[in-house]
C-alpha cells in the first residue's frame, strides 16, 4: 500500500517552530527550574544550538542525511544534522554560556515530529508505516530512546548556566518512573477455535466434537477479564482495558472483534472492576472520522453517557496523515498506538508521553501520545520476532532500563487471549516474568488518564 495524499500542501517548518516544538517537550522532561534561553545563534541565546538542518525541513524528504555518531554518558548514540563532528559536543563559554554543535534541536524535531512517516509513501499491508522503512531500523536505534540522550545533553548544558542540578519529573509523588498495563480486547470466545480446527485438519473427529461441545456448554478461556484484572492486581498495578465496538469485518476482510459489546458490556464491565476504560477503534477508523465517532459513542452510550480518555487503534493503524488530527477533532485526551508491531522499543526515539506535531497548524497537537513499547505478539509472531520465552528478558532488559534512567513511560500490551495457560510462547508466564521486573524496579503504575492529569498539573 502507499500512503493517502496529504491533506493540504506541506508548507516549510521554520528553525522557529521546531526550537518553539521541542522546548515544550524538554521542559516537560525535567522539575521546574529557572528560565535560561536555548536557541540558534541568531538569537544570542545563554545556550546556543548549532544550526545545521540547511534547507531539509522547507523540503518533502522522509529521510536526512545519516547520522554521525558520538559518545555520551558512555552510550554510542547517532546524532542527525551533525556538521561539524569534530567539534566537541558542548564547548563550554564563559559566564554560564555553552554552545552545543550538533543541531540536537532539528534531530529531535525529526524524530519526535514522526517526520519520516509523515513525508515517507510507504504503508505496509494494514496502511501501516513500516519499521523496516523507519531510520530507527536503518541505523539500528529502535531501543534506545535517542531524543531522551539529546536532551540530557541539553540538560548538562543547562545546568552549567545555572550552576544546580535539574531533577527529572518525579511520577504519582515520589516513582521515578512509571509504568502503564494494558489489554486490548478483541477476542472472548474463540480460544476453542484453534484446537478445534487442528483436530479437523488431523481428522481427529472424535476431539472436534469434543471441542466442540466444550465451546457451546462451557466457558471459554479467553472469557477471562476479570482474572486479567486479578492478576494484573496482585502486583499491585493496574490495567487499562481497550475495548472494541465492532465485531463486523472490515472492508478489507481484517477481523474486529469476535464479540458484540453491546452483548457483553454488563458482564464485562462487572469483570474488569474499576479498571480503566478506553476505545479499541476498528480498522478502518483511523482514516475514516464519522467511523471513529460512531464507535466512540457506541461506547459511551454503554458507559452510561461516560465518554473514554484514551484510545488505541486495532492492528496498531496509523496514518501520519489523517489519523492525529481526527483525535483532537473528537476530544481524545491520549492515544498509545504509537508503537512498532514489528519490533519493541520508541517509534519516535522517546520514552516519555509527548504531543505529536501537526504538520497544518505547525504546532503540537493537543492529544497525548502514550507511546507502546511492548506487544506480547511483537515477541513471538510468524511476521515479527520470534523469541524463544528465556529470551525475552534479555531483550527487553536494555531498552526498559533505558526508560528507568530518564524517567520515562512503559507502556505495555498484553492482549487477554495471551493470558491462556495454552500459550508458552507469549503467554501468561512470560507476562509474570515481565511484571516481576518491573515491580523490583519500582515503577509507579499509573493508567493512561492519571499521566495526562498528573502532566496537566505541572503545567
Ligand atoms: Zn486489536
Amino acid at each position: 500500500m502507499t500512503a493517502p495524499p496529504f491533506p493540504c500542501s506541506p508548507v516549510p517548518v521554520s528553525p522557529e517552530i521546531r526550537l518553539t516544538y521541542v522546548l515544550q517537550h524538554f521542559w516537560q522532561a525535567y522539575e521546574a527550574v529557572p528560565p535560561v534561553s536555548i536557541g540558534y545563534p541568531s538569537h544570542q541565546p545563554q545556550i546556543e544550538v548549532a544550526e545545521a538542518a540547511g534547507p531539509f525541513f522547507e523540503q518533502q524528504h522522509p529521510y536526512p542525511p545519516a547520522p554521525t555518531w558520538r559518545q555520551w554518558q558512555g552510550r554510542t548514540i547517532p546524532f542527525f544534522f551533525d556538521s561539524a563532528p569534530d567539534n566537541p559536543l558542548i564547548e563550554w563559554r564563559p559566564n554560564g554560556q555553552a554552545i552545543i554543535h550538533a543541531d540536537i534541536i532539528s534531530a529531535a524535531f525529526y524524530l519526535l515530529s514522526g517526520w519520516q512517516e509523515y513525508f515517507s509513501e510507504e504503508r505496509d499491508q494494514h496502511g501501516r508505516f513500516p519499521y523496516s522503512a523507519s531510520v530507527q531500523h536503518r541505523y539500528n536505534f529502535v531501543t534506545i530512546p535517542v531524543v531522551n540522550y539529546y536532551f540530557d545533553v541539553l540538560k548538562t548544558a543547562v545546568e552549567h548556566a545555572i550552576g544546580q542540578p535539574l531533577r527529572l519529573r518525579r511520577w504519582a509523588g515520589k516513582a521515578t518512573w512509571a509504568c502503564c498495563i494494558t489489554h486490548d480486547i478483541d477476542n472472548l470466545y474463540s480460544a476453542w477455535k484453534a484446537p478445534a480446527k487442528a483436530a479437523l485438519r488431523q481428522g481427529n473427529l472424535r476431539h472436534f466434537g469434543r471441542q466442540l461441545w466444550q465451546h457451546f456448554t462451557t466457558h471459554d478461556t479467553w472469557d477471562n477479564l476479570s482474572q486479567v484484572q486479578q492478576m494484573v492486581a496482585e502486583y499491585g498495578a493496574k490495567s487499562t482495558f481497550f475495548f472494541l465496538p465492532e465485531y463486523r469485518k472490515a472492508a478489507n476482510g481484517t477481523p474486529n472483534a469476535d464479540y458484540n459489546i453491546q452483548k457483553v458490556w454488563a458482564h464485562a464491565a462487572t469483570a474488569i472492576s474499576s479498571a480503566e476504560v478506553g476505545l479499541h477503534a476498528s480498522v478502518g477508523t483511523n482514516t475514516q472520522g464519522g467511523q471513529l465517532k460512531e464507535e466512540g459513542h457506541r461506547l459511551q452510550r454503554l458507559r452510561n453517557g461516560v465518554k473514554a480518555d484514551g484510545i488505541r487503534f486495532h492492528y496498531l493503524s496509523w496514518e501520519p496523515r489523517i489519523t492525529p488530527g481526527l483525535l483532537d477533532e473528537l476530544l481524545y485526551t491520549y492515544d498509545s498506538t504509537l508503537g512498532f508491531a514489528e519490533h519493541f522499543g520508541f517509534r519516535n526515539s522517546y520514552c516519555l508521553p509527548f504531543h505529536p506535531f501537526d504538520f497544518q497548524q505547525r504546532n503540537a497537537f493537543l492529544f497525548l501520545e502514550i507511546p507502546l513499547n511492548v506487544m506480547d505478539a511483537t515477541l513471538h509472531h510468524p511476521r515479527y520476532l520470534q523469541l524463544a520465552p528465556e529470551e525475552i528478558a534479555p531483550a527487553l532488559t536494555p531498552m526498559l532500563q533505558e526508560i528507568e534512567r530518564f524517567g520515562g513511560v512503559c507502556t505495555v500490551l498484553w492482549h487477554n487471549e495471551n493470558f491462556d495457560p495454552a500459550n508458552t510462547h507469549n503467554g501468561p508466564q512470560e507476562f509474570h516474568t515481565l511484571m516481576q521486573y518491573l515491580c523490583s524496579r519500582n515503577p509507579a503504575f499509573l493508567h493512561g488518564q492519571d499521566i495526562v492529569l498528573h502532566l496537566e498539573a505541572e503545567k
